[in-house]
């Protein structure tokens, strides 16, 4: 407790977008081990609800798989909830909103955002990536067959759980989800924009690259790789 008194790190609250496959879950997670954040991702929570059969995953479920959005108001409460729970002493990152227009009005009424990270990524490399993508139905892991392939093929490292392709990861689903994007997302962006809170990353190079680029943007200290952190507390 006492540590934590005198502990000045300050409070910092994140946005991260970008197009499916930009890699946003991967360099939230990133950013949030390093700096503490709590990491909210808002489609990883409605997944956790499809697959454990809840009532709230069997009222999403055909909306996701076909690649549109779910309704504002049950987005929104997700959001305030997991947001109301205050476990957040260093601030939060949030992947997967807001995603129109209503909902960042929402968000900029109820949160001061210090910032929001746009990976950015063109479509052609969005469909690559969106194909390659396999998910662990027992932990939620991400796995890309293009350069994080799984140890053993369709074995996810952490647990063993069976890898599988998201519901929505179809050429049909990627397609509308590519038009939700550019038609609802994109002037989100442009409100975050006129607020000037908008970091633009380029999301093509290697992951630990492009986790450089973001923290060197927004002034965080520099990352460095789970194994280099190891070495550096063993000598
Ligand atoms: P994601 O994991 O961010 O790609 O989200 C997967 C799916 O969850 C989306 O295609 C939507 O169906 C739904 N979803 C996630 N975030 C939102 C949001 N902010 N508003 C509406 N639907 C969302």
């Amino acid at each position: 407790m006492a540590g934590r008194l005198c502990d000045a790190r300050p409070m910092r609250k994140y946005v991260i977008m970008g197009v499916q496959g930009s890699g946003k879950g991967t360099q939230a997670a990133m950013l949030a081990v390093g700096l503490d954040l709590v990491n909210i991702g808002v489609g990883d929570i409605l997944r956790w609800n499809v697959q454990n059969h809840t009532k709230l995953g069997a009222q999403v479920r055909r909306t996701m798989a076909a690649g549109e959005l779910v309704g504002d108001d049950l987005v929104e409460g997700i959001v305030r909830d997991r947001l109301t729970q205050h476990d957040w002493n260093y601030g939060f990152i949030i992947d997967g909103f807001p995603r129109n227009e209503r909902q960042a009005e929402f968000f900029l009424e109820s949160y001061d955002i210090d910032g929001v990270i746009y990976l950015d990524l063109p479509d052609s490399e969005v469909r690559r990536r969106v194909m390659a993508r396999r998910l662990c139905a027992g932990c939620g892991m991400d796995y890309n067959l293009i350069n994080n392939s799984p140890r053993e093929a369709g074995r996810c490292d952490a647990c063993g759980g069976e890898l599988v392709t998201r519901e929505d990861d179809t050429e049909e689903a990627l397609a509308v989800r590519l038009r939700e994007y550019h038609g609802k997302t994109d002037p989100v962006l442009d409100i975050f924009r006129r607020k000037e809170y908008v970091v633009t990353i380029d999301a093509r190079p290697p992951k630990e690259q492009v986790q450089q680029a973001v923290r060197a943007r927004l002034g965080l200290p520099a990352y460095h790789p789970p194994q280099q952190v190891a070495q550096q507390a063993a000598g």
